[in-house]
C-alpha cells in the first residue's frame, strides 16, 4: 500500500461520492445475495478489493471507482445496523440517518490487511481475546517488504443458521418457563410460615429466555463451527523486529461477542551476514595482511542483491569499522536508511619462513627510508618503526 498517494486518492473519492448516491446495489456490487452471511460478505469485499486497488490498476479509473463503491458497499452491509436501514429503506434511507458519509477505502481496505482502525465499537460491547501469533521474517523481507499469505485456523459462526443455533428463524422460541425472562422465582419455605423468594436461573432454556425447537443441522446447534481465515500480512519495508500487525475482529468468532484481535509479531530470522540494530546494519569483513597495508577495493552483496563498494586507500587495523551511509535498513515509512557499519577482521600469516622475514625487514628499512628521506632523517624514522 502507497501511503504517500492516499490524499490524492482521496480526493478523488469526495468526487465521486455523490455520483455512487445515485443508485448502487450494495449486493451486486459484492456479488452476494440479500441473505448473505457476513462471513461471505467479509470474504467478498477481501476478495475484490484486492483485485481492484488503485496500486494494482495504475491509472485505470473504473477499478478505481469499483475500489470505492465496494468499501461503502461493504461498510454498509458490514454494519448490522445500516444494513437493516438500507433493506427496508434502501440509500435515500442511510442518507438521512447518515452521519459524515463514509469512511476512507484506503482505511477499510488496511483493517483488512493489517493496519489502521476502522470501525465503531460502543464501550458496552464485549470482545473476545486477541490471539498473538508469531511471523518469522527474513531479514531481507524487512529490507524490501513483503506480502505474506496465512491460513489462521479458528472459531467462526455458523453461515447457515447465522449464529443462532436453529434450523429456521422460526424454530427460537420464547421460552414458557421463565416467559422468557431467562429466570424464574423460587419460593422456599423456610420455617413455619416463614417463605423466602429468590431468583433462579430457568433451568429449561439455561438462562437466555429462548428455546430452540429445532437445531441446526449444519452446527448441530452449537452455532460455531470450526473455521479458517486466509489473511494476507502485508509486512512494510523497515517493519521493526518486535513490531506488530494487527488484524482487527478477526480472531474467534462467538455469538454476541465481538471477536478479538489478531495481531502478529515480527520475530526476526538471523542473517549470515548482516546484523540489524535499530536501522543500521552490521556487518563483518575479513582481510589479508597485504589489503590491510595498502588498500583494497571489496563488494559485499547487500540484502537485495546490490553489490556495495568497500573502499579503503588507507592502512586498515584490526578491528576497524567503515561507516557507509545509508545502505543501513529503511526507516519504517520514510524514504530514508539507517547507515551500514562494516567491522575488519586482519588475518595475519600464521608462519612465516625466515627469508621472507629477511626480505620484509629490508623492505621496511627500504620504504621508510626511501619515503621519508627526503623531509626527515633517517635515524628517526628508524626509532618509530
Ligand atoms: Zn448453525
Ligand atoms: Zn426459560
Amino acid at each position: 500500500m502507497q501511503l504517500s498517494s492516499l490524499s490524492f486518492w482521496w480526493l478523488l473519492l469526495l468526487l465521486s461520492v455523490d455520483y455512487i448516491y445515485g443508485g448502487a446495489d450494495y449486493y451486486s456490487i459484492l456479488g452476494v445475495s440479500q441473505s448473505a452471511s457476513s462471513r461471505e460478505i467479509k470474504k467478498k469485499y477481501k476478495l475484490l478489493s484486492k483485485k481492484y486497488h488503485p496500486d494494482k490498476n495504475p491509472g485505470d479509473k473504473d477499478a478505481e471507482q469499483k475500489f470505492v463503491q465496494l468499501a461503502e458497499a461493504y461498510e454498509v452491509l458490514s454494519d448490522d445496523k445500516k444494513r437493516q436501514i438500507y433493506d427496508k429503506y434502501g440509500e435515500e434511507g442511510l442518507k438521512q440517518q447518515s452521519q459524515g458519509g463514509f469512511h476512507n477505502p484506503f482505511d477499510i481496505f488496511a483493517s483488512f490487511f493489517g493496519g489502521t482502525h476502522f470501525g465503531h465499537q460502543s464501550q458496552s460491547e464485549r470482545q473476545g481475546p486477541s490471539t498473538v501469533i508469531e511471523l518469522e521474517v527474513e531479514l531481507k523481507e524487512l529490507y524490501l517488504g513483503t506480502q505474506v499469505e496465512v491460513d489462521v485456523s479458528k472459531q467462526v459462526i455458523c453461515g447457515n443458521c447465522r449464529g443462532t443455533g436453529a434450523k429456521r428463524a422460526e424454530d427460537v422460541i420464547t421460552c414458557n418457563a421463565c416467559g422468557g425472562r431467562g429466570v424464574k422465582v423460587v419460593k422456599q419455605q423456610l420455617g413455619p410460615g416463614i417463605f423466602q423468594q429468590f431468583h433462579s436461573t430457568c433451568d429449561s432454556c439455561g438462562g437466555k429466555g429462548k428455546i430452540i425447537k429445532s437445531k441446526c443441522p449444519v452446527c448441530n446447534g452449537k452455532k460455531v463451527l470450526r473455521g479458517n481465515e486466509q489473511l494476507t500480512i502485508i509486512v512494510e519495508k523497515g517493519q521493526v523486529d518486535d513490531g506488530t500487525i494487527v488484524f482487527e475482529k478477526e480472531g474467534d468468532e462467538s455469538p454476541e461477542i465481538i471477536p478479538g484481535d489478531i495481531i502478529f509479531k515480527v520475530v526476526t530470522i538471523p542473517h549470515s551476514v548482516f546484523e540489524r540494530k535499530g536501522n543500521n546494519l552490521y556487518a563483518e569483513q575479513t582481510i589479508s595482511l597485504i589489503d590491510a597495508l595498502t588498500g583494497f577495493e571489496k563488494n559485499i552483496t547487500h540484502l537485495d542483491g546490490r553489490n556495495v563498494l568497500l573502499k579503503r586507500d588507507e592502512v586498515t587495523q584490526p578491528g576497524f569499522v567503515q561507516t557507509i551511509k545509508n545502505e543501513g535498513m529503511p526507516y519504517f515509512r520514510s524514504t530514508t536508511n539507517g547507515d551500514l557499519y562494516i567491522q575488519y577482521t586482519v588475518v595475519f600469516p600464521s608462519i612465516i619462513d625466515d627469508s621472507t622475514k629477511q626480505g620484509l625487514k629490508d623492505l621496511f628499512k627500504h620504504t621508510a627510508t626511501s619515503t621519508t628521506s627526503s623531509t626527515t632523517s633517517s635515524t628517526h624514522v628508524k626509532e618509530d618503526l
